[in-house]
């Protein structure tokens, strides 16, 4: 049986760790040939590895997505790999504890901080956009997914930057659906709750019981739970489904 995206070229950004690993992985499952981009080469090239272990395609690209340059020869490199780009995963991002910010309150975050979460998390997100809406413009049609997170619909503590940057993700891929559904892109994006990577890591050992009281399903995810609902929103079967944001998060935001 054919994969959910056989034939398909794919670009996933922070491919190199957690749930753009495993997405990696599973649009390579699925069929697609799949460029992986991480910050360093060497963790894109790790999971290159492991999906031409499984019999995938791949390659590694470095691409830092706060340099405007780099993001578009990342694009570059993807389509002259594969001769085009159907689909795109803009995941890469960092979390408070990144930037020397846990358990800072709102007023309290330095400056350099916020500046920092809001141009890895959200103008990453829209300069990788600009360059792949680009080359799906040229090709009649693409499929966008940008990583949000339960923290771009919710207000989270000690977490004002970042979940001002995936509020504002969440706002992006609704007025870039709108803006690019008459060209065939369609723009979604995913808001993952509480998921086992090491982004989580610092969270779960200061508050890791307070916050699993909360998730009605009372575990954390595994990032190839998110994986499978990013392989859907990037295929053919999520043809009518554009400017969404779609929870997996375990019942968190039902709360
Ligand atoms: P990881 O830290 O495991 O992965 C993030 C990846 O992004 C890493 O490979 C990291 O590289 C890369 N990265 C960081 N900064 C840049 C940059 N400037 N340019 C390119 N790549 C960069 O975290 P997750 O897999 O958990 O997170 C992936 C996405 O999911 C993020 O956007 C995060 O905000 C979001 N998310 C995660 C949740 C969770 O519970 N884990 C919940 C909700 C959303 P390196 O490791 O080399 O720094």
């Amino acid at each position: 049986m054919a994969g959910l995206l056989e034939g398909k070229s794919a670009l996933v950004t922070g491919g190199g760790s957690g749930i753009g690993r495993a997405t990696a992985l599973a649009f390579a499952r699925e069929g697609a040939w799949v460029a992986v981009a991480d910050l360093t080469l060497e963790r894109a090239q790790e999971t290159v590895g492991a999906i031409e272990a499984a019999g995938g395609q791949a390659v590694a690209i470095a691409c830092d997505v706060t340099e405007e340059e780099a993001v578009a020869a990342m694009v570059a490199a993807a389509v002259s790999a594969f001769g085009g780009l159907d689909c795109a995963f803009n995941n890469a991002g960092i979390a408070p504890f990144q930037v020397n910010a846990a358990g800072v309150k709102a007023a309290d975050l330095a400056p350099e901080a916020w500046q920092r979460i809001l141009d890895v998390n959200l103008t990453g997100v829209w300069r990788c956009l600009r360059h792949e809406v680009a080359q799906m413009r040229r090709q009649g049609g693409g499929a966008i997914v940008n990583t949000a997170s339960i923290a771009g619909l919710l207000g989270l503590p000690t977490a004002a930057a970042y979940v001002a940057s995936k509020h504002a993700v969440v706002g992006l891929t609704r007025a870039a659906a709108v803006d690019h559904a008459e060209e065939g892109i369609r723009v979604n994006a995913v808001c993952p709750g509480y998921i086992e990577t090491p982004m989580t890591e610092d969270s779960m050992r200061r508050r890791g019981e307070r916050i699993m009281a909360r998730v009605p399903l009372a575990r954390m995810g595994q990032a190839e739970e998110i994986a499978q609902a990013v392989t859907f929103l990037c295929s053919d079967r999520a043809s009518f489904v554009t400017g969404a944001a779609w929870t997996v998060d375990g019942g968190y935001a039902a709360v």
